[in-house]
């Protein structure tokens, strides 16, 4: 099963505390964790094996977003900032677009992804 994890600035310490709060579940060897590129790297601080796509504002949501389109991407756990603005908004609502036709389970707030990742 593959997993996409993405955070914005503003979000990303709360990515690292729910991917340490559910390591047990996301460091099983049937689950690959994917992200963009920088939201990758501090998972890969905190111990976690990540394959890492662009950074979202140059193309990393884009490439997730074509992953979710091919059916190799099962789940989206999207942090989404909505206080601020971001330049690369139309990747942002292509990759929440592309889950929704293609039906795959998109979190983008950390209750959320707390009831899907209880799902895995
Ligand atoms: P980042 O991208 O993980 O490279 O910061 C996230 C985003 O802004 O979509």
């Amino acid at each position: 099963m593959e997993i996409a994890v993405i955070a914005h600035d503003g979000k990303k310490a709360e990515m690292v505390q729910f991917l340490n709060e559910h390591k047990e579940i996301l460091r099983q060897k049937n689950i690959t964790l994917i992200a963009t590129g920088t939201t990758g790297s501090q998972a890969e601080k905190a111990g976690f094996e990540v394959c890492k796509y662009l950074s979202g504002p140059i193309g990393g949501d884009a490439q997730i977003a074509s992953r979710v389109a091919e059916g190799l991407c099962n789940m989206v756990l999207f942090f989404r900032d909505p206080l601020a603005k971001h330049p690369h908004e139309p990747d942002i609502f292509m990759l929440m677009r592309l889950c929704d036709v293609h039906n795959v389970p998109l979190a983008t707030n950390p209750a959320t992804a707390e009831l899907l990742i209880k799902a895995v």
